[in-house]
């Protein structure tokens, strides 16, 4: 019998405000543990929870820009459970209802379900982190840092739409690029601000009703989310072949042995004991704030894409690539707009650009080349100033020091040499040096011509008009 897999996410995603979400502590990362505390984050008696607006405009956005349908009210809720890192004993969390429900992604451009819904997006709070330290039972301790308690969170549920570890992985991925384009989410997976919950069932290929499933927790990098998929269809398929039955429960990914294991039996909702929180007012969303936050979304990464390759006739692989991250996009935008013609531009910023930043630890909000001065560069080539291969060297020297192309070219001579006598002196030069390679070539060896064409460019300090040298290099070597 042939199985098919079905695959739900959860997602956390901590939002990018100053503070957090009912305090007015800072909700930066990486500060000395428990520093960025008070009493309403420590969850300490008669401290009260006011909602930072920012974070509920951030979780509008990132509705907004998943299809959502944003409610006028939502409700927070309290749900219950007991773990040092969570210090009320609950967490304030949405449950009935929540922000934002009944949204869509399109995955277009990766193979598979070319929709995967969005079942709801809810704003919550983080937890504390718990910090284990010692691996033998005697020096065994557990700090709890409670800089993160309250840090804001949105949660992003998917319908159970996707097929495969690649496809969860690509939703992943894309969904991961649109946060951060829409400045919620910072994306760093490593740092714990983007997490992701896989939750996996399998079903008997064909089959409507849906499999017993398991929750495989905290999978905190693309890889982690398709290997530890992987490996959980394979064990639910073994197992059914086997004649078992899958048990409905919440498993861990261990890294270092490549399987999941059992942690405990799911928990259910009845678990949480959730009630609406009395200490915090309904969430109230009105026409117009969604008006004014609609009207300050970038445009998305899928309308820019379709822009790129509508109307400045990119190819859809350059035009998937420029819109990859919202620094890149404008950078391509501004060099277009300083008169680059579109697809050098996008040469230039996919392969010589990329790769300089690389090497350099930048990205393109942070480069030390403008896009208008890559500009600059592009209209000198197209003009026949320079020479393409000169132009590398130019891009390296501007991306050094910051100095325009035209300058470049001025102080260190490199106009591209495009004058009929001067390089015709060249070829007369080289063909008087090289007679062998020239009787060879005369003789039917015409495999000599790329070294005769070297040498004229050598000579000419790489600056020759290449095609003026083939040219004119042929019309000598006739007999
Ligand atoms: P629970 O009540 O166990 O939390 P939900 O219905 O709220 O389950 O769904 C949680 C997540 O699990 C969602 O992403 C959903 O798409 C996914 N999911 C639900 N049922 C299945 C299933 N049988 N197989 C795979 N994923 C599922
Ligand atoms: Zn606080
Ligand atoms: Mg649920």
């Amino acid at each position: 019998m042939e199985y098919e897999a079905v695959i739900g996410l959860e997602i956390h995603a901590q939002l990018l405000t100053a503070t957090k979400i009912f305090c007015g502590c800072s909700a930066a990362f990486g500060a000395e543990p428990n520093t960025h505390i008070c009493p309403t984050c420590l969850g300490l008696p008669g401290a009260l929870p006011v909602l930072n607006r920012a974070a509920v405009d951030h979780a509008i956005r990132a509705a907004l820009a998943l299809g959502c349908t944003v409610h006028e009210g939502s409700i927070f809720a309290r749900k219950n459970y007991f773990y040092p890192d969570l210090p009320k004993g609950y967490q304030i969390s949405q449950y009935e209802q929540p922000l934002a429900t009944q949204g869509a992604v399109d995955l277009d451009g990766v193979p598979g379900p070319r929709r995967v819904g969005i079942t709801r997006v809810h704003l919550e709070e983080d937890a504390g982190k718990s910090v284990h330290e010692g691996f033998v039972d005697s020096d065994r301790k557990t700090y709890v840092d409670y800089n993160r308690s309250g840090v804001p969170l949105i949660e992003i549920v998917t319908e159970p739409d996707l097929r495969s570890a690649g496809d969860a992985a690509a939703f992943f991925t894309r969904l991961r690029a649109l946060l951060v384009w829409l400045g919620v989410n910072d994306g760093n997976m490593e740092e714990g601000s983007l997490r992701c919950d896989a939750n996996v069932s399998v079903r008997p290929a064909g089959a409507t009703a849906l499999g017993t499933k398991a929750e495989v927790k905290n999978l905190n990098s693309f890889r982690f989310l398709e290997q530890a998929l992987e490996y959980e269809i394979d064990r639910q398929i073994a197992e059914l072949r086997d004649g078992g039955r899958i048990v409905q429960e919440t498993r861990l990914w261990d890294a270092a042995a490549g399987r999941t294991i059992s942690m405990r039996s799911k928990e259910e909702a009845h678990d949480y004991r959730y009630f609406p929180d009395p200490d915090l007012p309904a969430v109230e969303v009105d026409a117009e704030r969604l008006s004014r936050i609609r009207a300050a979304m970038p445009e998305l990464p899928d309308a820019r894409r379709r822009r790129f390759v509508d109307s400045l006739a990119l190819p859809e692989y350059d035009a998937a690539q420029l819109t990859q991250s919202l620094a890149v996009a404008e950078y391509f935008e501004r060099a277009v707009a300083a008169g680059a013609a579109p697809k050098m531009a996008a040469n230039w910023i996919m392969g010589e650009l990329a790769r300089a930043l690389k090497d350099a630890g930048a990205d393109a909000a942070t480069s030390p080349l403008a896009p208008e001065q890559l500009a600059g560069l592009i209209a000198l080539i197209e003009k026949g100033t320079i020479s393409g291969s000169i132009a590398k060297s130019v891009f390296e020297k501007m991306f050094a020091s910051g100095r325009s192309a035209d300058e470049i070219v001025a102080s260190e001579s490199l106009t591209q040499i495009s004058d009929e006598s001067q390089i015709a002196a060249l070829v007369a030069d080289v063909l008087a040096k090289h007679p062998d390679p020239v009787a060879q070539y005369r003789a039917g060896k015409t495999t000599t011509f790329g070294f005769l064409v070297g040498q004229v460019m050598k000579a000419a300090g790489g600056k020759a008009n290449p095609k003026r040298v083939n040219d004119l290099l042929k019309r000598a070597l006739e007999p």
